[in-house]
């Protein structure tokens, strides 16, 4: 029974780095976020070693009698933090809960439409390659070019045109909230279901700072280590007339076993989820997410072709268009990364550039407010990216990183974290 440090100090040394590296630079990747010590604890505990194949009470192992409360806890959390009818706690990740709401509403072959991938979609949404595209039949509707905006007479109109059994609402990089009760008419219309992929905003919805899809949508997915900044992984919401169909869905449809550490780590996650400083923290993001999109608004970046699509947000996240900046989405994330800013290219809809070099920025606030970042910080943040895109290749890069040096210094993280 030895300490990893001497039984495998090649990974320790991997632990070290990564908290190391978490600590030091600024975490902007928008789906990213720091989970609590508690979330930890539940997460790297002893109850990773049990099977619990099956539901709380209904399990097909012995010995789950301590497993069951941690999932019933779990569950119970889930429906009251969002007011959902059910809740299905045992997705391993975001993309395996969509998966399961697939096959638990319609069939292989059947037509399903969501957001465009290149227009902010995710994967699982309908990509060629992802087993959504393979499995079903897939359209898709995207923005308006001109306002790169999802309006719902567009969505109307291809739900109209294509048939769908069903439609998804929901994105991996759209910077506004989207209309729930618009979508709910476009189903009803054409006959199809609702599914909405929260996995985003989840958090700002639990803090009743973004519209709830729940009691619109017939099925609501979501993951937990976004902006609700609990363990990676998924779970499922969905009307009581769904629940036999997306449990059995996930098991035995998806998976097997259940993760019950991180389904422990869940409910610790939802609790947290419940609480007054959670929604001041979710407050924070949007603020955050706020004022950087205005500081990149100024009219010495717009002179160096940066801009912020949609001309602001309303969520956690920013979308920087690169299209006419001496700077692709490659350079502009290396240039940041260089200054101690981590943040992710993405490609903006119509995009010029290759798919791996991208013509834009996605920023995020989540993990920044959970440090403890304020308007004072952020802005400070907000005029360390805008001078790093404004100047470019000429960019000082030792100055902003002692900038950088300075926030991180001035907000601790996992302070006194002992990993082993
Ligand atoms: N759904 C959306 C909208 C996402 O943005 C993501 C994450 O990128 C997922 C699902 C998939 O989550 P995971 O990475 O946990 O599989």
């Amino acid at each position: 029974d030895q300490n990893i440090s001497v039984l495998d100090p090649e990974i320790a040394a991997v632990l070290d780095g990564e908290l190391a590296r978490q600590q030091g630079t600024l975490e902007m990747i928008a789906s990213e976020n720091f989970v609590p010590r508690a979330v930890l604890q539940a997460q790297g505990s002893v109850l990773t070693n049990k099977y619990a194949e099956g539901y709380p009470g209904r399990r097909y192992y012995g010995g789950c009698e301590q497993v069951d409360v941690a999932e019933t806890i779990a569950i119970d959390r889930a429906k009251a933090l969002f007011g959902a009818e059910h809740a299905n706690v045992q997705p391993h990740s975001g993309a395996t809960a969509n998966a399961a709401v697939l096959h638990a509403l319609i069939n292989a072959g059947s037509k399903i439409l969501g957001l465009e991938l290149a227009h902010g979609g995710h994967l699982t949404h309908g990509m060629k390659i992802n087993f959504s595209g393979k499995l079903y039949d897939v359209a898709a509707y995207g923005v308006n070019p001109d306002t790169f905006l999802i309006e719902p007479e567009a969505v109307r109109k291809a739900a109209l045109e294509h048939r769908p059994d069903v439609i998804i609402g929901g994105w991996s990089a759209y910077p506004r909230e989207i209309d729930f009760a618009a979508f709910r008419e476009i189903a009803d219309e054409v006959g199809a279901k609702l599914w909405v992929d929260m996995a985003h905003f989840a958090g700002l919805v639990a803090a009743g700072l973004h519209p709830s899809p729940v009691p619109h949508a017939d099925v609501v997915s979501s993951t937990v280590h976004k902006t609700i900044g609990g363990p990676r992984s998924g779970f499922i919401l969905s009307k009581q007339e769904f629940a036999k169909k997306i449990d059995s869905a996930v098991f035995p449809g998806q998976q097997g076993g259940p993760l019950m550490h991180v389904i422990a780590a869940k409910a610790v996650a939802f609790k947290i989820a419940g609480t007054q400083e959670f929604k001041d923290r979710q407050q924070r993001t949007l603020d955050g997410a706020r004022i950087i999109a205005e500081r990149l608004m100024a009219p010495e970046v717009a002179k160096a072709g940066v801009s912020v699509l949609t001309g602001g947000t309303d969520v956690h996240l920013v979308l920087v268009d690169l299209r006419h900046s001496d700077l692709d989405g490659q350079q502009a994330e290396d240039l940041l990364h260089a200054v101690g800013i981590t943040v992710n290219r993405n490609a903006v809809p119509f995009d010029p550039r290759p798919p791996r070099v991208t013509s834009g920025l996605r920023i995020g606030t989540p993990a920044l407010a959970t440090r403890g970042f304020g308007d004072a910080e952020f802005t400070e943040v907000a005029d360390i990216i805008a001078t790093a895109l404004t100047q470019g290749a000429a960019t000082d890069v030792e100055a902003l990183r002692a900038r950088v040096v300075k926030l991180t210094d001035g907000f601790p993280l996992y302070q006194g974290l002992q990993q082993y």
